[in-house]
């Protein structure tokens, strides 16, 4: 018997938000990249834990991330700024399988893992994502004529994960994972257990949608992992951290198997426009290492990142500390254990 979704909201928004209309939020857009059909917008390497906090030691897995080039995604999440690097038209066939051969050519190590000595890497598992900016499983982004070739070449990998938004497609999941011989996961932008948020950030997604789409996934066999903002719009400031720790359990109870803690990036201008009445407030350096030392404390049955992608984009460092405290939450993210700060001798880190 399947249980009745658990969406009970963990009050942490400020209350009823207006809705911005798609209109609104295309106007406050900037220009998109120059992209190319032939190249992703990235290639990658690091390493990636591949199990929480709750089991030792944890192991890593070696993870090339390609970056693709493809058709934007037909929603209008408000905090969204990959629409940058799109096209503006269906992605034509053959365009993905070209940009992921050169993408497994020329993936370069990300600095901090290649400096990982080899003895603590205990994994050897080999992982892809496939990140499109969008939903691998709408058509007009990832053709379905591409879907062997690309599944042919990544055969040598024991891991893919792509991006989807619950509400698009769901059911073409199993599909594609006939298709592959690695396990499929599924990266979802779950983004806050609140529905009142997810309503602002204009998802299109209700925490029962998450829900039923986990659902069917795992009953399919595929793994799901998530994507959470720290301090979306509309959320109480103060509440940044208990409003993750908060998701994190919500994500914990539907069988997540990754959580990745994002920092609601303040370069997108619509965010920007909503800051004047209080709604957007961006995180700061300090609340992403705050919120991940909480989070590994709690020993989530999941592995638990914070995403330093754009952590030189915080506010709240500067150049006495920003490396080594970069360092130190890369090791948190590794080892899944909470590592004490060291004490730096600037004025940010006094303050
Ligand atoms: S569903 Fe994802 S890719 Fe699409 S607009 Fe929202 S955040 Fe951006
Ligand atoms: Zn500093």
């Amino acid at each position: 018997m399947e249980s009745a979704p658990d969406t009970s909201r963990p009050a942490g928004s400020l209350g009823p938000t207006r809705v911005p209309s798609r209109q609104a939020i295309e106007s406050v857009r900037g220009r998109k990249v120059a992209v190319s059909l032939d190249r992703p917008a990235g290639a990658s390497r690091e390493w990636e834990p591949t199990s929480g906090a709750r089991r030792t030691p944890p192991t890593l897995a070696e993870v090339t991330s390609i970056f693709l080039v493809g058709a934007e995604c037909a929603m209008r999440c408000t905090m969204c700024d990959l629409w940058r690097h799109t096209l503006d038209h269906p992605t034509p066939v053959g365009a993905l399988p070209r940009q992921l051969a050169w993408g497994l050519r020329n993936a370069k190590w990300d600095s901090e893992s290649a400096r990982l000595s080899p003895e603590s890497v205990l994994s050897s598992e080999r992982w892809i994502k496939l990140y499109n900016a969008s939903n691998f499983l709408d058509p007009r982004s990832v053709p379905i004529a591409d879907w062997p070739e690309l599944a042919q070449a990544i055969a040598p990998f024991d891991r893919v994960i792509v991006e989807n938004h619950p509400r698009v497609r769901p059911r073409r999941a199993a599909e594609f994972a006939r298709l592959l011989t690695a396990k499929l996961e599924i990266a979802v932008g779950l983004e806050a257990a609140d529905d009142e948020i997810l309503l602002g950030l204009n998802k299109r997604m209700t925490l029962a949608d998450f829900v039923s789409a986990t659902e069917r996934w795992h009953e399919e066999n595929i793994d799901v992992r998530a994507f959470i903002l720290l301090a979306p719009p509309g959320a109480e400031p103060a509440r940044a951290t208990s409003l993750v720790i908060d998701t994190l359990r919500f994500a914990e109870r539907h069988g997540v198997r990754h959580a990745s803690v994002i920092p609601t990036r303040g370069s997108n201008s619509l965010l920007n426009a909503l800051a004047p009445d209080g709604r957007f407030i961006p995180p700061a350096a300090g609340d992403l290492e705050a919120t991940l030392a909480a989070a590994l404390q709690l020993r989530f049955d999941m592995v638990v990142t914070a995403d330093l992608w754009d952590w030189d984009g915080l506010r709240g460092h500067c150049e006495t500390c920003r490396e080594a405290r970069r360092a130190r939450l890369q090791r948190m993210n590794l080892t899944q254990r909470h590592e004490s700060p060291s004490r730096a001798d600037c004025r940010c880190s006094k303050g």
